[in-house]
């Protein structure tokens, strides 16, 4: 159903071609992480994108919106990390904001996990379906507008397709997958990806750089919101657990995090946020099991009491709904089902 609607929306939108995406796409923001790491900041939802020098090329992580912003990003990466070499493409996961612009990279292998390539393979075909197509839609809709017509909260920063010219797009999936981890040698660094587990998406992949002490976290950890998998469904809480710990041990050294949108986290703000999900992920499974309703749940878990720390983050609706409430609402749900 998920998928139905993600094709409804991209194809909607793609054919209701924008006139500003077939301009030159403005300059992205870059800062340096460190003499190797170079950080993109760029497009309508700001996203983050990393371009490594690496002894076996460049390796980009995540390609933007559109094909536009692939190719500003790759132009940035190469002026201002002074060679043209491009080792890889890694998707963090399949949100059209995050790989949009793959195509001006189809000349690399372009890395992701299997449920991403399985994904992106359905829209490539919905949209070449499309193409042949004549008549445009009405009216171009947004995820945004999706959600609130279902009487949700609406996410944080993810967020809603842009117009984009659809004879301009070709969607270009992953040509290299894994399903758990994999391990990337890159002559002087490692890039160690692990499977999150179904959360903010199906596809969701952690990207470990040890040398850089360096964690790309996709969409799933942001400085300014909660981590949100309400309405996500089909949670892989075990697979959650067992990452977190993995990408905090000790000796991988991890300082820096980098969301897909918004500032950097440190490694104090990103693991109050892996304690307020293990918290909740443990403390929510043992109360179903001991029978308690959601409202007592609800309050256990108030999220001034349990988690001050992190109260800010909390987007509240107007009927008492919030992005914790809805979490918490997602992890009883998702346990009484079990
Ligand atoms: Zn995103």
């Amino acid at each position: 159903m998920k998928n139905i609607t993600k094709i409804t929306i991209l194809l909607l939108t793609a054919l209701f071609s924008g006139a500003v995406f077939t301009q030159d796409f403005p300059p992205l923001e870059f800062r340096r992480l460190s003499d190797r790491a170079l950080l993109m900041i760029g497009g309508r939802e700001s996203n983050n994108v990393v371009a490594l020098s690496t002894e076996r090329g460049i390796v980009v992580i995540d390609s933007g919106e559109s094909p536009v912003m692939g190719r500003a990003i790759r132009s940035t990466a190469e002026r201002e990390l002074g060679r043209k070499d491009f080792a890889f493409l890694i998707n963090t996961h399949d949100d059209w904001d995050h790989v949009q612009g793959n195509q001006v990279f189809a000349d690399v292998p372009i890395i992701g996990h299997d449920q991403c390539a399985a994904r992106m393979m359905i829209l490539a075909a919905a949209l070449e379906e499309a193409k042949s197509r004549k008549a445009p839609p009405a009216r171009p809709r947004t995820e945004a507008a999706v959600v609130a017509k279902a009487g949700k909260l609406p996410p944080p920063p993810p967020v809603g397709p842009i117009a984009i010219d659809i004879k301009s797009l070709s969607i270009t999936p992953p040509d290299v997958t894994f399903r758990d981890r994999m391990r990337l040698d890159l002559g002087d660094l490692r890039a160690q990806l692990y499977y999150f587990g179904r959360a903010h998406s199906r596809s969701d992949v952690l990207i470990l750089i040890p040398e850089e002490k360096l964690l790309l976290v996709g969409d799933l950890f942001y400085k300014n919101s909660l981590p949100v998998f309400a309405g996500r469904g089909g949670f892989e809480t075990e697979r959650w657990l067992e990452v977190i710990d993995e990408v905090l041990k000790p000796e991988h050294g991890v300082e820096i995090i980098i969301s897909g949108h918004g500032p950097p986290l440190d490694r104090a703000e990103f693991t109050a946020r892996c304690e307020y999900v293990r918290e909740l992920v443990s403390g929510i499974a043992a109360d179903v099991s001991k029978g308690l309703t959601l409202e007592k749940v609800q309050e256990r878990f108030d999220l001034e009491r349990r988690f001050p720390e992190l109260a800010p983050l909390d987007q509240k609706g107007s009927r008492g709904g919030s992005l914790h409430r809805g979490n918490v609402e997602a992890f009883w749900s998702f346990f009484k089902k079990r």
